[in-house]
């Protein structure tokens, strides 16, 4: 690529300022490629007598002959590679290492040379924001401060509720269906209808696409955000220690169902809850027991709460006709054997 011409020979090149270009060309015409003062390299420009090449452009309808002084620098092979003129400078000071990153990140090229399917953003996934009830996080400047606690901008949520008492067809969907039907504008801070996708069924102007709502994580002690208005209770149970620390507000089954330590000694194990004592209270109420890890524990601890369940529920069916979900992983089992006495040597 010929840059220009400038200089003496178009002083009206866009490139110049104050008499002189911008980009500092025409560049000298050097024998051998050097490094300048500035980091940059002086590439090798063959003169004439050197036997570098002169072309001859037309400049203000005048016909001049331009030599190297003029070329942009350039690598053969990428040019012949993609057919195209790429500049390229040679990159060998921490002063020109912005090549390296400015114009393609080496992440986003890679993301372009293996186009992996799996690298595509796809499907469109929107964040919906969890928070009670005057609970969003706000952004303020000491400016602001008053306007925005006064009338604080909406979130995906307080927008969702907006909908569901303005748009009857918001009124049908849960929140994570949202994205799909609507999208959301980061500068009104509003739910628009698409206006593109599938139509749906019996609702005029309402399209649907396969955009995709999560929720931010809500911290499971942040219980308030799951028990706003609901009053159903999960119980949440593990067979070891480190298990029930994982699930937040878990506890051992052992603890929390009051199992007897020796439950392979005693032929109908119970729980030692009685339907007074707050646990008993509790699992009358309970819509869900989860176990985790429930392939660690006795045979005889579910049967333990199966018969407690069915005596405090008054209900005959499996485990009171509560419903209960047994989590676990055979190949996780310990392999406990029970030994009368230690072995020696
Ligand atoms: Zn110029």
């Amino acid at each position: 690529m010929v840059h220009g011409p400038c200089g003496a020979l178009n002083p009206l090149s866009p490139c110049m300022a104050d008499g002189k270009c911008t980009k500092r060309y025409p560049r000298p015409l050097v024998a051998e490629t050097v490094t300048g003062n500035d980091g940059y390299p002086v590439y090798r420009r063959r003169s004439k007598e050197d036997n570098g090449r002169t072309i001859k452009v037309k400049v203000q309808n005048q016909e001049i002959e331009i030599g190297n002084e003029f070329i942009v620098p350039y690598c053969p092979l990428l040019s012949r590679i993609f057919e195209t003129h790429a500049n390229v400078e040679s990159c060998h000071s921490a002063k020109s290492i912005k090549y390296l990153c400015k114009y393609v990140s080496t992440n986003e090229a890679l993301w372009r040379l293996l186009s992996f399917q799996i690298h595509e953003r796809y499907p469109t996934v929107v964040h919906l924001a969890v928070h009670l009830e005057n609970g969003q996080r706000v952004y303020f400047t000491e400016a602001n401060a008053a306007q925005r606690a006064e009338r604080p901008p909406s979130t995906t949520l307080t927008s969702f509720f907006a909908m569901c008492e303005a748009d009857p067809f918001a009124a049908t969907l849960m929140y994570v269906e949202m994205p799909k039907y609507y999208t959301w504008n980061q500068s009104t801070k509003k739910f628009q209808r698409r206006k593109q996708g599938t139509p749906v069924p019996d609702w005029p102007q309402v399209f649907s696409t396969d955009a995709l709502g999560r929720m931010y994580t809500v911290h499971p002690r942040n219980d308030e955000c799951f028990i706003c208005d609901c009053y159903d209770i999960a119980l949440a149970l593990a067979s070891s220690g480190i298990a029930a620390t994982l699930l937040d507000g878990g506890r051992t089954a052992h603890s929390a169902l009051k199992l007897p330590l020796n439950l392979n000694t005693i032929d109908t194990p119970t729980c030692n809850i009685s339907r007074s004592s707050a646990m008993g209270k509790l699992l009358m109420q309970c819509k869900l027991i989860v176990w985790d890890e429930c392939t660690m524990a006795h045979k005889k601890s579910l049967e333990a709460l199966n018969f407690t369940l069915k005596d405090l529920r008054r209900n005959n069916n499996i485990f009171g006709g509560l419903m209960i979900l047994l989590a676990g992983d055979f190949r996780q089992t310990l392999p406990v054997v029970p030994v009368e006495r230690l072995q020696m040597n």
